[in-house]
Parts: C-alpha cells; structure tokens; sequence
C-alpha cells in the first residue's frame, strides 16, 4: 500500500461514511429495525424522511463540507493559515448548510468571527458554562491527519476556531495522530499512549478509549441520551480501527449502530481509510458519491503540496 493511496482513502474514507451513515443519522436501535430491517448497505436504500430528504442520495453533509473547508484553506495558502480557515468556516456557514451543528452555528454567527475567532470560540463555550462538547471539531479533523508536521498543534488549533472544550481538543488531535502514523507509516499509537496522550487535555476522555479498546460490540458504546459528544464519536473511531476487519465491515458496523451516525463514520471511516488505503474500497461506494469530481481534485491538489513539502 503505497502512501499515496493511504492518503486518498482518509479523504474519500471520510465522505463515504458520512455519506451513508446520514442514512442513520439521530436514530435510535428501534427506528432503525422500523427503517432498515435488514441494515443499511448502500446509498440507494437512504430511508427519505424529513430530516434525510433534503440531501440527494450520494451527498454527503456538514463534516465533509467543513473538512474541505480546512482543505481549501490549505491548497490556497500552502500551508495553515488560521484565520483563513476561520473565512472559509464562516462563508460556508453564510450559505446557510443543512445539518450544520448548534455549536458551530452559535460560533460562526457571531459578526466578527473571522477576526478574532478563538475568543468568539472560547466565549461560545464558557456561556454553555464550560459544558458543550460536540463533535463539530472531530469530525472534520481528519485531513489534519495529513499535514506533514505539527499535527497535534494544528489539530488544536483548528478544533478551537469553534469547539473550545479540551475534550474536543484531546479529541481531534488523538484521531489527527493515528491517522498522521498510518498513512506515513510511523509508529502507531498504542491504546496505552493514547490513554497517556487523553490526559494532557482531559481527565475524561480515558474511559472513552478504554471502552472502544475492551468492548467487542459497538453497541456498548452508543448512548442515546450523548448523541453528537465528542468522546462518543472517539470512540467509535478508534473502536473500528481496533475491531474492524476490512474498511466495509468498519463502515457498516458504524453506519448500522445509529446514533450520530454520519459523523461517527466519517472519523470511523478516515481512519480505516488511513489503515486499508483507498483501492480497499468497493467501487460503488466512490462512485455513488455525487461530488466525487471535487473529492479528487482536493485530493489531488492537497497532495502535490503537502508530499512536496515532506
Ligand atoms: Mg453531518
């Protein structure tokens, strides 16, 4: 598996399960069995209720949108620019997307978001009284996972341009990290250095990681009442990169267990992107993506500059 291929199956990993994990998006073990008797396997089956109606089928939704906002960022400046990101975060929300977060909503709303938008970030999060933890920043973190260096300061500095809480933060950078050592084929975090790496941000993270290390079933990690915490979507992250045989068998385990599904399988599936490569991919999940074309050329223009600057 070469690293060019690793590379593109984190992109392309990450727009397939939001793809088809918004076919179960914010439903619970009983919807489902009402809605998929027999699991969800592909886009067509797309059950077209209110909420998943306003998507085409083969669409994918505000994670993906939001990591190619990082992307773009990225290819114009060659490099990381903060505040432009925070620009192309901020046009993106004046477009008025489907499905974007109550967090990063509140965030980007604000008037002078782009000119100084970590403290607008930090004051979003100390009015939820320090208690918002949602999983707009991991979810869109995985094409950090590319940059060829300081993954885990710009893992957290992107993470609070809008998620200010160190759970987002321990979040997006333990994801940015394992998937920065599988397509650069450098030492892999172990369970025991990701314990150790969740204590430099928060005291409440390690259980996360120990339940997708220890539990065999995904459903022991789905809790209805947490849909769309951070720590959730962890783990169920790195509870496929460890439990999962094949990036399929990965994505239809995380599609099928519910919950916020769409964004528990993009992170899931960049990171078996990351682990499998791109070409582990069944064709008809990269084909049925209706933005393909836009996919590769991101694909192609984020490598040329970050495989040049290796
Ligand atoms: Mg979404």
């Amino acid at each position: 598996m070469t690293t060019a291929d690793k590379f593109k199956g984190v992109l392309f990993g990450q727009a397939i399960g939001d793809a088809l994990g918004l076919g179960t998006e914010g439903m619970t073990t009983e919807d489902m069995a009402w809605k998929y008797p027999n699991g969800i396997q592909h886009y067509g089956q797309i059950f077209q209720d209110r909420h998943r109606k306003r998507w085409e089928i083969g669409d994918w939704t505000d994670d993906t949108d939001m990591m190619l906002c990082i992307a773009e960022a990225v290819i114009e400046d060659k490099g990381v620019n903060m505040q432009n990101i925070a620009r192309h975060f901020k046009e993106w929300a004046l477009g008025d997307p489907m499905g974007i977060g109550e967090n990063t909503y509140k965030v980007l709303n604000i008037g002078d978001y782009v000119d100084r938008p970590f403290e607008v970030s930090k004051k979003i999060w100390e009015m939820s009284k320090c208690q918002s933890a949602a999983n707009g920043g991991v979810m869109r973190t995985s094409v950090v996972g590319l940059f060829p260096k300081y993954v885990a300061s710009c893992a957290e500095n992107i993470c609070k341009l809008t998620h200010y809480d160190p759970r987002c933060v321990g979040s997006c950078v333990i994801v940015s990290e394992l998937i920065h050592a599988l397509v650069y084929g450098e030492q892999v975090p172990t369970y025991g250095s990701m314990i150790a790496k969740s204590y430099m941000y928060d005291e409440r993270i390690a259980e996360y990681i120990d339940k997708a290390w220890k539990e065999d079933d995904i459903a022991n990690l789905m809790d209805d009442d947490f849909m769309g915490y951070t720590l959730v979507t962890l783990s169920v992250g790195i509870w496929a990169y460890w439990h999962s045989t094949s990036f399929v068998d990965g994505l239809l385990k995380v599609v099928n267990a519910g919950g916020d599904a769409d964004t528990n399988a993009a992170v899931a599936c960049a990171i078996l992107g990351a682990k499998y490569g791109f070409d582990s991919i069944p064709t008809e999940y990269v084909e049925g993506l209706i933005y393909r074309d836009k996919l590769e050329d991101v694909t192609r223009g984020l490598n040329n500059i970050l495989m040049a600057s290796r």
